[in-house]
């Protein structure tokens, strides 16, 4: 039995992890690697494994850090069986059509810049949106929380609800070879307790191994009412100044929690009546869609509120975008608007627009709900820049900015040391998906467990 570490190794994104059990070969999540050149270079380095040699590949979640490599995956020989939870599926689809668009888009636009500097070079994509199709037949069996799914001899392997976004799962293999057991629990991304919507975070079994994300294993989250009170704060002052409120988004989960918000300062009239609200995002407004029909991931109050046959996600005021026309239109509102728009981290996406109309105007504001990796634009806003480049344009940072944390959808110190804790006295913890100094720290505070930092293509007998 052997697990090896292909990616999030001493850093955030392109998750990927390999046990070898019982002559088979299962991959944990497929990532890519977000977050400047540097590390966007590193997608089309081999993965350190035969594709083909791959039987299983189990996804934690819809997230493009976990899935965004599998179009790659299967273009260079993976023939397995992808299983993720039905909700999952759904999303992961979404999210790589959208991935392959932009891996397309950026392909020509690097061409272009080729034949500007005299070179006939047709730069390739990282895969193509027929590469995206393609890889969707691999889609297999979908798994319900809780039960467990025999992949082969020797190998159970379980969904259990993360509550990080709809459809995560943290999942534990049970490990069986020449007579020697292992329970691994892979903890995915894992969700911030008391969040809207979904529900917590389900505790892990006991088990002998962990491989754990440490995304905030350095600190802890601000609560969410006062978070939710600053926002709401934000909003209104913005509008007294006479401002549009714009809002970077993630289209999973993070867009329809801030719909939620808005919806609840509306109703309880902590917002205004008359405010327009725009999801400027195509991948949102889908997203946004297949929340509606996956009731099993929902908390108990979302599932009473639709069954009273209200939608929590939609106010007076809101419009939904999805034509670039209609994304341009909004450009021509300069006060009392909520746009919210993707990319999350501003490495992309429409959201780069809006902020070329208003980042530089000192009545509106940026509010930042989501995570920002080192080198993204958000970061470089967050960090206190007083300029930045757009589209090759320098524009000044007047706008307030604003940081909220308690919306984060990935629990904090706190929550990572209480789901390790219910995992029992695991012999050994491997720490992914963090920055190194969040892994020290967290490693540090760690008990009655041998904690190990992997490194790239790392491996260990298990
Ligand atoms: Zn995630």
């Amino acid at each position: 039995m052997k697990l090896s570490f292909h990616g999030a190794d001493l850093g955030v994104t392109g998750s990927c992890h390999m046990v070898e059990c019982a002559g088979k070969r299962i991959l944990i999540d497929c990532g890519l690697y977000q977050g400047g050149r540097e590390l966007e270079e590193e997608n089309v380095e081999p993965f350190g494994f035969d594709p083909a040699s791959v039987d299983y590949l189990l996804l934690t979640h819809a997230h493009l850090d976990h899935c965004g490599r599998i179009p790659l995956l299967a273009k260079r020989g993976f023939k397995g069986e992808i299983i993720t939870t039905s909700a999952t599926r759904e999303l992961a689809r979404l999210v790589l059509l959208d991935s392959a668009h932009l891996q397309e888009e950026e392909a020509r636009h690097k061409s272009r810049r080729a034949s500007r500097r005299g070179r006939e070079t047709e730069v390739p994509p990282l895969y193509s949106v027929l590469d995206a199709l393609n890889c969707l037949e691999y889609f297999g069996r979908t798994a319900a929380y809780g039960g467990a799914l025999l992949l082969a001899p020797g190998i159970r392997a379980t969904f259990i609800d993360a509550g990080h976004i709809l459809g995560s799962a943290v999942i534990l293999l049970e490990l069986t070879e020449s007579g020697r057991q292992r329970r691994v629990v892979f903890s995915g991304d894992l969700g911030n307790a008391g969040q809207p919507i979904l529900r917590d975070p389900q505790p892990p079994p006991p088990a002998d191994v962990v491989v754990m994300e440490t995304t905030y294993g350095d600190r802890l989250h601000r609560a969410l009412e006062p978070s939710v009170e600053e926002f709401y704060a934000a909003v209104s002052e913005t509008f007294q100044r006479g401002g549009n409120v714009i809002i970077p988004t993630f289209a999973l989960e993070r867009a329809q929690e801030i719909l939620y918000y808005l919806r609840l300062g509306v109703e309880s009239g902590r917002l205004s009546q008359g405010m327009h609200v725009f999801l400027d995002s195509p991948m949102a407004i889908s997203a946004t869609e297949i929340f509606e029909h996956h009731p099993e991931c929902y908390d108990r109050k979302t599932t009473e509120l639709f069954k009273r046959g209200e939608d929590p996600f939609h106010m007076p005021g809101l419009h939904f975008s999805r034509d670039a026309s209609e994304s341009m239109a909004i450009n021509r509102i300069t006060a009392g608007a909520v746009i919210m728009a993707g990319s999350g981290m501003c490495t992309g996406g429409r959201v780069r627009h809006h902020l070329r109309h208003n980042l530089w105007r000192d009545r509106c504001s940026i509010v930042f709900v989501g995570y920002a990796a080192k080198g993204t634009l958000a970061r470089r806003i967050i960090d206190g820049e007083k300029s930045v480049d757009i589209f090759g344009e320098n524009v000044a940072v007047r706008a307030s900015v604003h940081t909220i944390n308690g919306f984060s959808a990935h629990a904090d110190q706190a929550e990572l040391l209480q789901w390790h804790k219910h995992a029992g006295n695991p012999e050994i913890t491997f720490l992914v998906h963090g920055e190194p100094f969040a892994m020290q720290q967290f490693a540090a505070r760690l008990q009655h467990t041998n904690p190990v930092i992997p490194e790239l293509h790392e491996e260990f007998e298990l």
